[in-house]
């Protein structure tokens, strides 16, 4: 394994990663079974593009996970939510590859992460290996593929990343998916966007009627426009093997042949992602929860993913001029579904102008931006939002209603309370809370300082403080107190908290800490025996679990092993 150590050195020096040539054949499948995918590479998903593919995993955990080429662990990442348990390894070419939501490390990697574990005791942890350390051959076993972290069903997140950590697409290295059919078109949309823009009288966003064609592209109806106009389409690519919506690869629109707009998803940077809402019609998926492809773009939007953009994807519409306005959506293979859309450009009477909301509360995108009332106050820093918009804010008591979750947010805004009216006692259980849609409250992570206590939130919507008496409560699962559990090879707990939430756990036997691991997804900490530190046949288990605002609740048993 570590023979190919000498080579890596040799290699890693001034080494330069050209564009040009990403190497095809470098990297081979993660996994040991053919290559199905549940998620593509840029597929939109909440806040943030899909860095990866998505592998499916048979519907089981446990599948063998290889190095997707030679190289050494870089770095181990366990963590309770987002990748789970993830290995990156990174290869001499300067390439990394990650491996994410794993059940489990290879015994060699398993072993040298919990030594680090015990020693931090703590279930989540960070390290960077050096070379030397985890060296491996390309197809070695890395690990068991699993359903960790922010996972929704078992299956390997898998991305390579250039030397700058910017995901790419694994299909631009050849790593190669079936796929056979064209992307499916969910829907088709017109925004007027000019002062004076306007579709067929009405200067607001409207669905058009498609028509499909024997060709197996589609027409839409016939626009009169007049105008600033963009499109906007809702749509999605079917790979073989799999019934899954995953993201398309590219979207190319022309007017009258000549190109207007492109995008690809070859890269992107970890930086960039959240200016997704940019590219949806944000407004539009929260409150459908599905998502429109602007093919125009906005003037404070530094997404990487448009390839070539005329006036920024908008078209300009003449009075008594004719327009074939084409949107062509391509998978990687080069299977492409059209649409045509005919456009007569015509002067008429507005009759539904822009719903233009105005309130007291004007945030200018490039400015910063504060107010307060009683004991609240909001403060929002420049490029927080991407437009000029009017916010609707009230005030009531210790609550504040700031707007609606249809506004997309960039940068945190900060709320405080002042919370010099509350007692000390009082204080200790207090915090933050956002209400959801029936108005529950959810933890906010609360910062608190002599009275007065802030959160910095990334969601419009209503936000209030809320008091938490009430420790965490935990349970057993497969054992009792004071029984005899020779044959058990885990011993595990559900624990959980009613309102603000677990922060954290501690668990001991005989005073000695042991590994748990987290899964938030079943509330359930678990201890594996097999680590080798459960030695007595008498043992004392002792389980600290302390939720967000400090209320701990212990759990204790005795059980007996031989
Ligand atoms: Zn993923």
């Amino acid at each position: 394994m570590k023979k190919i150590l000498a080579i890596f050195i040799l290699l890693s020096t001034g080494i330069s990663q050209a564009q040009s040539s990403i190497p095809s054949n470098y990297f081979k499948n993660p996994l040991d079974i053919d290559l199905v995918l549940a998620g593509y590479f840029g597929e939109l998903r909440s806040n943030h593009f899909h860095s990866g593919f998505d592998i499916k995993t048979q519907q089981r955990q446990g599948i063998n996970v290889i190095a997707a080429g030679d190289g050494y662990i870089s770095r181990i990442n366990i963590s309770n939510y987002g990748y789970g348990k993830a290995l990156y390894i990174q290869h001499p070419n300067g390439y990394t590859t990650v491996y994410g939501h794993l059940k489990k490390f290879s015994p060699e990697i398993e072993a040298y992460i919990k030594k680090l574990q015990y020693a931090k005791e703590s279930y989540e942890i960070e390290v960077f290996p050096e070379a030397k350390d985890l060296a491996l051959n390309q197809g070695d076993l890395i690990a068991y593929s699993g359903n960790t972290g922010g996972s929704g069903g078992p299956h390997l997140h898998f991305e390579i990343r250039d030397g700058q950590q910017r995901p790419m697409n694994p299909a631009l290295f050849g790593i190669d998916i079936k796929d056979t059919q064209a992307p499916i078109i969910n829907s088709l949309y017109v925004y007027p966007l000019g002062e004076e823009a306007q579709v067929n009288g009405s200067a607001q966003r409207q669905r058009l009627k498609l028509t499909p064609l024997n060709d197996g592209s589609f027409k839409a109806e016939e626009i009169d426009a007049c105008g600033e106009i963009g499109f906007g389409i809702s749509t999605f690519d079917r790979q073989d093997g799999a019934p899954n919506q995953n993201g398309i690869y590219k979207i190319e629109t022309k007017l009258n042949g000549d190109k207007v707009f492109e995008i690809k998803m070859d890269k992107f940077s970890f930086a960039e992602t959240r200016h997704i809402n940019q590219l949806i019609d944000y407004e539009y998926y929260s409150s459908n929860n599905s998502r429109i492809t602007k093919l125009y773009r906005g003037s404070n939007n530094p997404l990487s993913i448009y390839e070539e953009v005329v006036n920024n994807g908008t078209l300009d519409i003449k009075d008594s001029l004719d327009y074939m306005f084409n949107i062509s959506v391509a998978d990687f293979k080069g299977n492409i579904k059209m649409i045509r859309i005919p456009i007569k450009g015509k002067q008429s009477h507005i009759k539904n102008p822009k719903n233009i909301k105005k309130t007291d509360y004007f945030v200018q995108a490039n400015e910063a931006f504060s107010t307060e009332n009683g004991p609240i106050d909001v403060y929002i820093p420049k490029s927080s939002l991407y437009e000029d918009t009017y916010l609707d804010i009230e005030f009531k008591g210790d609550t504040i209603y700031l707007d609606e979750d249809n506004i997309p947010i960039q940068n945190y805004i900060t709320i405080g309370f002042d919370v010099s009216k509350y007692n000390a006692e009082d204080q200790d259980k207090m915090f933050i809370a956002k209400l959801n849609k029936r108005g529950r409250p959810t933890y906010s992570s609360t910062k608190k300082k002599a009275n007065r206590f802030t959160t910095g939130v990334r969601n419009f919507g209503t936000y209030t403080l809320a008091s938490d008496k009430n420790a965490p409560s935990i349970y057993p699962v497969n054992f009792k107190d004071g029984q005899w559990i020779s044959s058990n090879k885990d011993i595990s707990l559900k624990i959980s908290d009613d309102l603000s939430g677990i922060n954290s756990f501690r668990a001991t036997v005989n005073g000695k800490w042991i590994l748990m691991e987290y899964e938030y997804k079943n509330n359930t900490i678990t201890h594996d025996f097999s680590d080798d530190v459960v030695t007595e046949t008498e043992n004392i288990l002792k389980v600290i679990v302390t939720d967000n605002v400090g209320n701990s609740k212990t759990y204790e048993a005795t059980f007996f092993r031989k």
